[in-house]
């Protein structure tokens, strides 16, 4: 089913091998990344977002689509009727430092499908890494993706020469799995790479730690059982991010008439993660239905907040900064800074909050200044999509 494209040249190639990498996510929800469109000339260069909220360019493309696997929702599945490529080292290794020295990308995303083996594969993205280190001398950012299957040894050479390690658990556990691939494994494959990526990062940590993508949407998995993973993957093998991707169906694929997976879903699941990483939440605390998914209608700390009437209203000059934080419309700037500036003074305005980065209309029906509180007859925002949330939010 399959051909091969004859005799393509590098930029032939280096079309169609980024264009398939954008399946693989690493950094914003997908309603806000088509925001960044204006800074992605072509699909090979990614806009991510890196420290202070800067845009990054990743060359993010793929070693080669020429797969032997067949997933049920991958648009490089053996039996996909499409041109298949496939870089060599020495060629990807090249063409990537041609756009790093004209400064049109800042760093590389490199990932592959898997020809002959995972071992075959992995070997050939290590070896464009080692040119691209040894040969070029390039030390920027790198972002290696292990194939599912790779030996501990390779794993361990890459983590050596990348910034970033991850391997795609795509699905919250093994019998999801197998409804969408017929030749993965979930333990024995992807969590045991990512064991071993977690061994290697205990013992030299990543300079940008670890991360796994979860596809959402592709079987009927619940959020709380997204988040479950998540939260257990924080905790146990200290990930620096989960990317949550919305299915979207692909033509030709056993799974080509399933609907695609809603990006308000997708964007309430980072949210949800966000309170898990950074706000103190636990998973048990999320607002779950009773069909155990977050509400689409609002985010999940209003949501958690409106839920737990009991908690409120906060008086601001007392609150600790975690109490804080679980306000509405306080972040973890603001909180800090509330903190930081009741040592020096009471604060007895909303205009205070404002200048400190809390968003008044949202927080002024949970909280109280010097025990006033200042309701609003408007409603609550209903939703502004939790961008704030996003905004310093890197890689
Ligand atoms: S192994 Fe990876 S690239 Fe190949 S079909 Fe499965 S998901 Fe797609």
């Amino acid at each position: 089913m399959t051909y091969l494209m004859e005799k393509p040249d590098s930029f032939a190639k280096l079309k169609v091998l980024g264009e398939v990498a954008k399946f693989d996510v690493c950094g914003l929800p997908s309603m806000f990344a088509k925001k960044q469109k204006k800074f992605q000339r072509f699909r090979f260069i990614y806009p991510a977002v890196g420290q202070r909220g800067r845009c990054v360019r990743l060359f993010k493309v793929l070693q080669s689509n020429a797969c032997q696997g067949n997933c049920f929702y991958c648009a490089n599945r053996k039996n996909r009727d499409f041109a298949r490529v496939t870089f060599t080292p020495e060629e990807l290794s090249r063409l990537f430092v041609q756009y790093y020295s004209r400064g049109l990308v800042d760093g590389l995303f490199l990932s592959s499908a898997i020809v002959e083996s995972p071992q075959k594969s992995q070997e050939s993205m290590l070896k464009t890494l080692q040119i691209i280190r040894q040969k070029y001398g390039y030390k920027g950012y790198t972002h290696f993706k292990v194939l599912p299957g790779t030996d501990e040894s390779l794993i361990r050479e890459a983590g050596r020469l990348a910034d970033r390690l991850s391997i795609n658990l795509e699905v919250p556990g093994e019998r999801y799995l197998a409804k969408l691939s017929s030749t993965k494994n979930f333990s024995r494959e992807l969590l045991k790479g990512l064991k071993s990526i977690a061994k290697f990062d205990k013992e030299k940590p990543l300079k940008a730690g670890i991360t796994t993508q979860l596809v959402v949407g592709a079987v009927d998995e619940t959020d709380r059982e997204i988040l479950n993973l998540s939260s257990f993957l924080y905790q146990n093998y200290k990930l620096w991010r989960v990317y949550y991707s919305a299915f979207m169906p692909i033509l030709d694929t056993p799974l080509e008439s399933r609907p695609p997976c809603s990006p308000l879903r997708e964007l309430r699941l980072y949210q949800a993660d966000f309170l898990l990483r950074w706000y103190g939440f636990s998973c048990e605390e999320l607002p779950f239905s009773r069909e155990d998914h977050l509400p689409l209608e609002q985010d999940p700390k209003l949501a958690w907040a409106l839920n737990n009437p009991d908690r409120f209203p906060v008086e601001v000059n007392k609150a600790d900064f975690w109490e804080l934080l679980r306000v509405p419309g306080i972040g973890r700037i603001s909180a800090r800074r509330i903190v930081e500036k009741r040592v020096r003074e009471r604060i007895t305005r909303l205009s205070q909050l404002r200048e400190m980065g809390t968003v008044v209309k949202r927080a002024r029906r949970f909280i109280t200044l010097d025990g006033k509180f200042y309701p609003s007859s408007k409603e609550i925002p209903v939703d502004e999509k939790g961008e704030q949330l996003f905004l310093w939010e890197e890689l």
